[in-house]
């Protein structure tokens, strides 16, 4: 029986396990480290965030992108963005060295037990474990709007299927979104001599601007600081305070989380959008699309109600991720549905990431509701992963395992049976 399994291996799983082990904790990770942007992120393309907010989190401030940047001659400097493949390789050099060996296996099942939870991996093994930090970042949430849906995949792909877009050299490419997955993604395209079109519900394109210098006069610093989130209080206090974030009216946190940090491109990639003779058709829903003749056959709608159709060979969704309780499918369906939820949904966690069920704790986007913007990004780790490990550190003290069951009878899930039979716990 292990203290704590965390499941994934990206920047939060990292973090967590990074503190886990210098506690002392019994931890094992599962997942293949970094899989999202070595696997799922197309190749040529860098980082939004600035490399001083790109860290993964140890005891110490050790294992910092910097530190391995230096050890790689490879510059880190503020207002120069970094590779996609250096901060992978940067988070496979953090693994070696501050984490105990992840597992590459994927977990497929999490499921409560009479003393904590049993875990099964995709080869059919079953562990156990007092605690587990679900850390399964932002893929099992990829969002394709309705109208996409019945497509295949032969012409509709989510952007985080590409790790390799050569397959549409040449081809006409339809990629919907404003953010900076599309306009990183129809960059890229167009570089590689594809015919590419932008069509967004957005009325305009929203680009970020360059950041200030680093070192600046002390009344510039004061009047907007920078932040790992962008410059200006308002960020600063997403990015540096998200315990008290998590404290702010419900109401107002859900405001946020709908629209702080909203879609925009990043102002290096404002040139290259612009160079690529991109068709950008802006303010236009996606209404309907179905296959004709070996294309897709698109209907947008504008907001004048005006229709427009057009054929494309291939259409690129980059059009985000939405975290939920019901898409947390690791989770057996009685485990999940005694999870006390927002109104949008998510999970609610507890002020060290535990979720209503004693145990189970929870990393990354799908705490963004509680603790608001840092958590979809990496910065947000940094504040997780002591905080977490704090929380499980607790778990296993309250409730030491001495041969009993370790959940108070009536937070047991329902045994397994048709859903709708079990009760939704409230915190
Ligand atoms: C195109 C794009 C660009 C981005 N750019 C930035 C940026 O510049 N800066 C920034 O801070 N953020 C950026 N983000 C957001 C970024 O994805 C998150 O900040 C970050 O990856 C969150 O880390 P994570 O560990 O929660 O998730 P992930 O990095 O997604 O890691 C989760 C891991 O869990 C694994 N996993 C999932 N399910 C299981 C399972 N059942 N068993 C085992 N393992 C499992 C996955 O394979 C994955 O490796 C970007 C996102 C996208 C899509």
């Amino acid at each position: 029986m292990h203290d704590l399994v965390i499941v994934g291996a990206g920047p939060y799983g990292l973090s967590i396990a990074a503190h886990a082990a210098a506690r002392g904790l019994d931890t094992r990770v599962f997942g293949r480290p970094m899989d999202s942007w070595r696997n799922h992120m197309p190749r040529g393309m860098f980082l939004k965030s600035e490399p001083w907010a790109s860290n993964l989190s140890a005891p110490g401030r050790r294992f910092r992108l910097d530190q391995y940047c230096a050890h790689r001659g490879v510059p880190a400097e503020h207002g120069h963005p970094i590779p996609v493949d250096t901060f992978a390789s940067y988070g496979l050099w953090f693994a070696q060295h501050a984490v105990p060996e992840p597992d590459e296996r994927m977990i497929t099942r999490i499921d409560a037990a009479p003393v904590g939870f049993t875990l099964e991996t995709e080869d059919g093994q079953v562990l156990r474990s007092r605690s587990v930090a679900l850390a399964t970042g932002v893929l099992p949430y990829l969002h394709i709007p309705e109208a996409l849906r019945a497509l295949t995949e032969e012409h509709v792909t989510h952007s985080s299927r590409h790790s390799d877009l050569d397959r549409f050299r040449g081809a006409d490419v339809t990629v919907v979104g404003a953010g900076q997955a599309a306009l990183e993604t129809a960059a890229l395209l167009a570089e590689l001599q594809a015919r590419v079109r932008i069509v967004a519900r957005a009325p305009e394109l929203v680009w970020n601007s360059v950041p200030p210098p680093w070192k600046r006069p002390w009344w510039q610093r004061l009047r907007a600081p920078h932040s790992g989130l962008g410059c200006g209080w308002r960020n600063w206090f997403y990015a540096e305070r998200p315990g008290a974030f998590r404290r702010l009216p419900e109401r107002t946190r859900a405001a946020v989380t709908q629209t702080a940090l909203g879609p925009a491109g990043a102002w290096w990639i404002r040139d290259r959008v612009a160079a690529g003779a991109i068709d950008i058709r802006m303010g236009r829903t996606v209404v309907e699309a179905r296959q004709s003749a070996g294309r897709v056959r698109l209907r947008t709608v504008g907001s004048s109600g005006a229709a427009e159709d057009f054929e494309t060979d291939h259409v690129i969704a980059a059009t985000g991720f939405e975290a939920s309780c019901a898409r947390m499918s690791v989770l057996t369906p009685r485990l999940r549905s005694v999870l006390a939820r927002s109104a949008g949904e998510t999970p609610r966690v507890g002020r060290d990431f535990r979720s209503s069920y004693p145990g189970l704790f929870l990393a990354g986007l799908v705490t963004a509701a509680d603790f608001g913007p840092a958590m979809r990004f990496v910065q947000g780790a940094s504040y997780t992963a002591p905080a977490l490990v704090g929380g499980v550190e607790r778990h296993l003290t309250r409730q030491p395992w001495r041969g009993g069951p370790a959940v108070p009878p009536g937070r047991q899930p329902a045994p397994e049976g048709p859903i709708g039979v079990t009760s939704r716990a409230n915190g």
